[in-house]
């Protein structure tokens, strides 16, 4: 079959892999229709994530059942499925508790815990960017999609990004009636702005600098902040009246820059623990690393980020962090979906083959101008 395969920094090729089957009872196999290059892929193609040349990338997939272990007994050939990023196994504590995001099974890597499909330490899996996905623990981890191809672009955001975002706002404490600050309008910040507004935010700020994604912020009726105009925490607080919100997200992660591109890994903690009310909390979905070699400080190497925690504890501020646990979600956004209350697909900008899949990475990778979202279709 065929496959996106990463081949060192900057580079990924569309080659001939063998073809993904079931390896285990509870298997499945599924024909991979639609397939999201993320964010997060880019940290492993910019050579920031150590990950094994020849490694089949993809952990935003949905698609059709084509085969099922003896095991399996939910999930019928057929099905139409979407699938969490999060390999889990049901049945250990984490999942047990619904954190499927840190399931003590299916990561064989000492220390870690949690395993996700084409991605650097998360296990042995092969991603979804290919014809066809191996699915472990089917009848556990599939999501069962109304049949068809009516809203693909839409469902193919419950995988990963739109409960990624929502989970910001829970772990931020968002309440109807809250004003909320999301920084990164990246396709994670952009859902975690769609899913305070859908929960009845009284006014939502998304920060950034990158005038298309901001457009795409003010689309879904929030307040677009340009950093790149002046400091974010001022700006917002005279938009708000000197009020500030009463919650946030962070949906940048360790790579955040100043508008000359220049990293601070605290920045935009510390811009939420300035902007974020005294007891108000702050979720963050932006992925902070244990270890970042190539980070711009000492501190930053060794995965240790100076934000100010002392103005965080004074404010009596809470923080949640970590893996989006999918499942605990994906049921009920599919059903927002079906009803039209959610429409999280506005933020695809390109559809391309799996055959194009090196200009995607590179394009996207650039930020070039309007590129958003870019799905895979193999
Ligand atoms: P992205 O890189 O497309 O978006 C990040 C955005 O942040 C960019 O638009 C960038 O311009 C902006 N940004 C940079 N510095 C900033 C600053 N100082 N202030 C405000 N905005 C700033 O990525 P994405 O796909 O939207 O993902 C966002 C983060 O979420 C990444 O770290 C990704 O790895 C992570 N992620 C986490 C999970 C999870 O389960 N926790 C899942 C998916 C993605
Ligand atoms: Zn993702
Ligand atoms: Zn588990």
């Amino acid at each position: 079959m065929k496959a996106v395969v990463y081949k060192g920094t900057r580079s990924v090729a569309v080659e001939e892999v063998a073809d993904a089957k079931v390896e285990q009872p509870t298997d499945a196999v599924i024909r991979v229709t639609t397939s999201n290059i993320c964010g997060s892929d880019l940290h492993m193609y910019e050579g920031r994530a150590s990950v094994d040349e020849g490694k089949v990338l993809g952990h935003e997939n949905m698609g059709v059942v084509e085969e099922v272990g003896p095991g399996v007994d939910r999930i019928k050939v057929g099905d139409r499925v979407s699938v969490p990023f999060n390999i889990a196994c049901g049945s250990c504590r984490s999942c047990n508790e619904g954190w499927t995001s840190f399931c003590e099974r299916t990561n064989p890597i000492e220390g870690m815990q949690g395993a996700a499909y084409g991605y650097a330490n998360m296990g042995p899996y092969d991603g979804g960017q290919a014809e066809f996905l191996r699915v472990p623990y089917a009848d556990f981890n599939l999501l069962v999609l109304p049949p068809g191809d009516e809203h693909e672009n839409d469902f193919t955001m419950l995988s990963d990004i739109f409960p990624t975002g929502w989970h910001g706002t829970v772990l931020a404490g968002h309440r109807p009636g809250d004003r909320v600050a999301v920084f990164g309008a990246g396709p994670v910040g952009l859902l975690a702005a769609h899913s305070a507004r859908i929960q009845g935010a009284q006014e939502v700020y998304v920060v950034d600098r990158q005038s298309d994604r901001l457009r795409l912020a003010e689309q879904i009726d929030c307040t677009p902040i340009d950093f790149s105009d002046g400091d974010p925490v001022e700006q917002i607080m005279e938009a708000s009246g000197g009020a500030g919100v009463d919650c946030g997200v962070e949906a940048v992660g360790w790579q955040a820059h100043d508008s000359n591109g220049d990293e601070h890994p605290e920045m935009v903690l510390d811009n939420l623990v300035q902007v974020v009310k005294a007891h108000g909390g702050i979720g963050v979905v932006g992925v902070y690393v244990p270890e970042g070699p190539d980070g711009p400080t000492e501190l930053a190497k060794e995965g240790r980020v100076a934000f100010d925690y002392g103005t965080f504890f004074t404010k009596g501020q809470r923080m949640g962090t970590g893996q989006a646990p999918v499942k605990r979600y994906n049921r009920q956004l599919r059903d927002l979906i079906v009803s039209g209350v959610a429409a999280p697909g506005f933020l695809v900008s390109h559809e391309l083959a799996l055959d194009d899949a090196p200009t995607g990475y590179a394009n996207f990778d650039k930020r070039l101008d309007g590129w958003t979202k870019v799905l895979l279709r193999p």
